[in-house]
């Protein structure tokens, strides 16, 4: 209910987004590229997915609800933490990609079989899994989300779900 007024006083949802995340702060100064675990986890790193990137977008108007490069963001909020201008990118990814998905675009959210929420990008469960195989491991066990994974294991180890504490 709230949340609906805020959309309709607001105007467009994704201006309002913006505003609220401050990105039109945004001084240019690259530390948020320069801090991010991004550059290490994927193995194509691009300018048209970093927080600066993203950003330049956003404000220039572009549909960017519609940009698969919103999706690779870890949301590990280092960049925000470092921020001389206060921007608050992984909030920013956070709602835009919530937009982007009660919008009906969903084709970069995995959601977890089990339960049927999002609960990851798909760039990132696909670099998960890569990473995984390198290191031997079994891909599938990222393939529930958290909560999920949590009553699966329990499951399998035979002990009641009611038993095992969430969060
Ligand atoms: S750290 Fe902040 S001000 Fe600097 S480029 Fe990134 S978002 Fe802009
Ligand atoms: S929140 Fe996203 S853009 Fe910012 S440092 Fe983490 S991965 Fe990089």
């Amino acid at each position: 209910m709230k949340q609906e007024g805020k959309v309709i006083a607001g105007g467009d949802p994704l201006a309002k987004i913006i505003d609220e995340k401050k990105l039109s702060l945004c001084v240019e100064c690259g530390k948020c590229v320069a801090s991010c675990p991004m550059a290490e986890f994927y193995d194509r790193f691009s300018f048209l997915f970093s927080a600066r990137g993203i950003i330049k977008k956003a404000l220039l108007g572009l549909d960017i609800l519609k940009d698969s490069n919103i999706w690779f963001c870890l949301e590990c909020d280092v960049c925000a933490q470092l921020c001389p201008a206060g921007v608050k990118y992984a909030e920013f990814v956070e709602d835009i990609r919530q937009l982007a998905i009660s919008e009906g675009i969903t084709k970069n959210s995995v959601v977890c079989p089990r339960c049927g929420r999002y609960y990851l990008p798909l760039p990132t469960v696909e670099r998960l899994k890569e990473i995984m195989a390198e290191m031997g491991l079994a891909g599938e066990f990222i393939e529930l989300c958290p909560q999920c994974r949590r009553d699966d294991m329990a499951e399998k180890l035979a002990f009641p779900t009611g038993l095992v504490k969430s969060g």
